[in-house]
């Protein structure tokens, strides 16, 4: 990895080592910088509740293509992800940690509504690899969907990273760009103006301190606590989201399926010979709710025989930040030397490489 001379370099902390405290910082120490990630426990699986971070919950779909509107700041940010994700991709894999975009993505349509809708949507975006499927000429689907009689659509582009992989990846390529890493919890933050030039004071937990030039806050739902202390209001409620490994019926093929299956808003994703993982609910809090938990399994109804049969083998729930006055993600460049990049929401592995991108742009 090449980094840029010539460059004025600043101390920069970033508090948060989930995917997006982790993807600006890489591509910040890629730029030259000096970076410092905070973070009490970036790589715990589980919380005393048993529930995991946004990151260590995500299925890793890439969904950038897909998407109604083809302006705004939404649209070019998913636009830019996908731009750089092959890239990153590159960079960040190892001899023995090979990332990997799988795709394609399949939406199936589950009424003659949503149908119209993606066929409209495939007009509009054939040229990002958008193709309406009326049928199961090319893929194994119908013996797995029989009632897959609207069609669907197939986005060649979209697909997905697997979120354990791109993490150590992650933490791989930042020891090797020589980030520092603390691992404590940040409390509070202090603006220290010497004649024209300003730092932050970030006051950790054990009376640890540090002194920096800029400090890019990507804490998720515990931004709004450390914004606070210098003054910043911004709002996140917790939305969880719900996953299940299940084991199929060997007889059952999921050889030459899409690498994600999207129905109804829940993700199937084809996991080895007879796995599948399946997510995400939308809950508003933080408790799992098992009558939602069985309505994502049972495709709102609509699951074939082998779906319902399945047995589920492995379990977990995640917290995703969502902004409640503004849309996701909460990336502002608020005065110099702080920044936020958080509340990414439902898609915080997709959007990852262009808000670490914009982060960096606002400091070179
Ligand atoms: C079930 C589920 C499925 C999902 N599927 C997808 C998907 O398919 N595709 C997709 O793009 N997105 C998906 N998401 C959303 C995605 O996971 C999140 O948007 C993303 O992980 C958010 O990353 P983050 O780094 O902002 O937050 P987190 O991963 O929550 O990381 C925040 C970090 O901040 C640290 N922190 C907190 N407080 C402090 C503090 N005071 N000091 C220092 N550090 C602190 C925490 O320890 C944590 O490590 C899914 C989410 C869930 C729950």
């Amino acid at each position: 990895m090449n980094r840029k001379k010539n460059m004025t370099l600043k101390e920069i902390a970033v508090i948060g080592g989930g995917v997006v405290g982790s993807s600006t910082a890489f591509n910040l120490a890629l730029n030259g910088h000096k970076v410092t990630l905070i973070d009490p426990k970036p790589s715990e699986l589980n919380n005393s509740n048993g529930i995991r971070s946004g990151t260590n919950a995500s299925l890793g779909v890439l969904m950038g293509n897909i998407f109604g509107r083809s302006k705004g700041r939404s649209w070019h940010l998913r636009q830019r992800s996908m731009e750089l994700w092959p890239k990153w991709i590159e960079q960040l894999s190892t001899n023995n940690n090979l990332l990997e975009l799988k795709k394609p993505l399949l939406k199936i349509a589950s009424t003659n509504d949503e149908k119209i809708k993606l066929q409209e949507l495939c007009k509009d975006k054939a040229h990002l690899g958008l193709k309406f499927i009326e049928n199961d000429i090319e893929l194994n689907i119908k013996s797995l969907f029989p009632n897959f009689k609207y069609g669907g659509l197939i986005s060649s582009l979209d697909g997905r990273i697997q979120p354990s992989s791109l993490m150590k990846s992650l933490i791989i390529s930042l020891e090797k760009l020589k980030v520092n890493k603390i691992n404590k919890k940040v409390l509070s933050l202090n603006r220290l103006s010497q004649s024209s030039i300003k730092k932050w004071k970030i006051n950790l937990e054990q009376n640890h301190t540090l002194i920096m030039d800029y400090v890019i806050i990507c804490s998720s739902l515990n931004s709004q606590s450390i914004i606070k202390t210098v003054g910043y209001e911004y709002s996140m409620e917790p939305i969880l989201g719900q996953a299940i490994e299940i084991t199929i019926n060997n007889n059952i093929s999921l050889v030459n399926l899409p690498s994600v299956i999207n129905f109804n808003g829940v993700n199937l994703i084809p996991n080895g010979k007879n796995k599948m993982l399946v997510g995400a609910t939308l809950e508003p809090g933080e408790k799992a709710n098992e009558e939602q938990l069985k309505k994502m399994k049972s495709l709102y109804g609509n699951a074939p025989k082998w779906l319902q049969n399945a047995q589920i083998k492995q379990q977990w729930y995640g917290i995703r930040a969502r902004p409640q006055k503004q849309p996701a993600p909460i990336l502002e460049n608020l005065e110099p030397g702080l920044i936020i990049n958080t509340g990414h929401y439902r898609n915080g592995i997709l959007l990852a490489p262009a808000c670490a991108e914009w982060v960096t742009k606002q400091i070179s």
